[in-house]
């Protein structure tokens, strides 16, 4: 029987993207560093790790990425964590800076302030049936302050989302990748990119 490993891309500007590597590799995923558009050509999605958002912009900039990364996400499902959160969402409450634009949210960057920089806690997943609870860990993360319309929040930590979806694009304020559960990079793989793209699953 033939089976065919999934094309995933993880931008590898910056950042902590070998362990995407590694975790979609364990979900059954095909993995190669994405650095320019001709790298995207073959990829059937895309994870935007966490690092540094500030950083990770002007990269993107500087390659003049940010085009062939819009244009991927019309195609392909794209999965960010952390600062990548950052680099998909809308909005940052208190700065002007340039993002993609793609995920219709409102995010605060090191939202939790000194004392709470970084943790590791309880998030309750709703991303599918199963085991409903992981360990997320946060580190100097981000806050969703709020959600526009047709964003889906399929995690939360406390009463507030930390794991969003809008259509094909999927955002988690915490590190999935850090943790030796690959739930979330599964759900990713199977429900998003081998499901067909951005409009399969949840809106
Ligand atoms: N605080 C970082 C930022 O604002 C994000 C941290 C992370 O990705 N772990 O870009």
């Amino acid at each position: 029987m033939v089976t065919t490993r999934p094309r995933i891309g993880v931008l590898g500007l910056q950042g902590d993207f070998s362990k995407h590597e590694k975790s979609l590799g364990m979900v059954g995923a095909d993995v190669i560093q994405v650095r320019t558009e001709e790298d995207l050509k073959d990829c059937r999605g895309l994870v935007i790790p966490g690092g540094e958002s500030t950083t990770l912009m002007l990269l993107i900039q500087r390659g003049n990425l940010q085009e062939p990364l819009r244009e991927f996400s019309r195609m392909n499902p794209v999965m960010g964590t952390c600062a990548g959160l950052i680099v998909l969402a809308s909005k940052i409450r208190g700065v002007r800076m340039e993002t993609l634009d793609l995920l219709d949210i409102e995010v605060e960057r090191n939202g939790f302030g000194r004392q709470a920089q970084s943790f590791i806690d309880s998030v309750t997943l709703e991303m599918d049936d199963g085991e409903k609870s992981m360990e997320g860990v946060f580190i100097r993360a981000p806050r969703i302050l709020a959600t526009g319309e047709g964003v889906t929040t399929l995690g939360w930590w406390r009463e507030e989302p930390v794991m969003v979806r809008s259509g094909g694009i999927l955002a988690l304020t915490f590190h999935p990748e850090l943790t030796a559960d690959h739930r979330i990079h599964r759900y990713f793989v199977k429900e998003m990119v081998a499901a067909g793209g951005r409009e399969s699953g949840a809106a």
